[in-house]
């Protein structure tokens, strides 16, 4: 079986890490440099990117996280989707800048914070209720990214080769097929 690691730093890890277990993975929390020895693949969950961006500095991981991702899928959902992006709108410069993809935070505005939306999802489902918290989306992608789902003409989910990112929140329901998806993902890079 395959390993995955959750980032560990912040937010919501336990979910991911129960719903990773029932898609198959061994699946692991990574707190720091030595935790990500071994995986096959990360999951960098929802939270808050600038306080994660903080502490990723803060233990050494941001470096780690890098070199790991230079040749194994990383998933990253909402502020983790915010993490891999190579541009965010009103910050200079990315976070870890894995995908070539324009994001803004918050894009939803006040009066919507949280809602759920019926998607459809390319390779994983036709229909998938999208629970979206704060979430970022992502206001266009590079070559070579695939879009995933879109939302109002809002794309909230893609995959670039062997990263997978989307703007809500997958662990949060028991739907496992986005969870599958990146295992088998990580199943077939290995
Ligand atoms: N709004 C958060 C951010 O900008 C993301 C919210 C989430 O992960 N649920 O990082």
């Amino acid at each position: 079986t395959t390993k995955i690691g959750v980032l560990a730093v912040q937010g919501a890890v336990s979910e991911h890490v129960k719903a990773l277990k029932a898609s198959g993975a061994e699946a692991y929390v990574v707190k720091n440099v030595q935790d990500l020895e071994g995986l096959d693949g990360l999951v960098l969950p929802g939270g808050e990117s600038t306080t994660m961006r903080r502490l990723l500095d803060k233990y050494g991981l941001f470096d780690a996280i890098k070199t790991f991702s230079a040749d194994k899928p990383v998933f990253g959902t909402c502020a983790g989707l915010i993490l891999m992006a190579k541009k965010i709108e009103g910050r200079q410069g990315p976070h870890l800048g894995l995908l070539d993809i324009d994001v803004k935070r918050n894009a939803f505005g006040r009066q919507v914070d949280s809602f759920e939306a019926d998607l459809a999802i390319k390779h994983v489902a036709d229909h998938y209720d999208g629970v979206f918290i704060r979430a970022p989306y992502i206001k266009s992608v590079g070559d070579g990214v695939e879009v995933l789902s879109t939302y109002e003409d809002n794309v909230v989910a893609c995959r670039q080769g062997r990263f997978l990112t989307c703007a809500f929140h997958p662990e949060l329901t028991d739907d496992l097929r986005m969870h599958r998806y990146f295992v088998r993902m990580v199943e077939e890079t290995v």
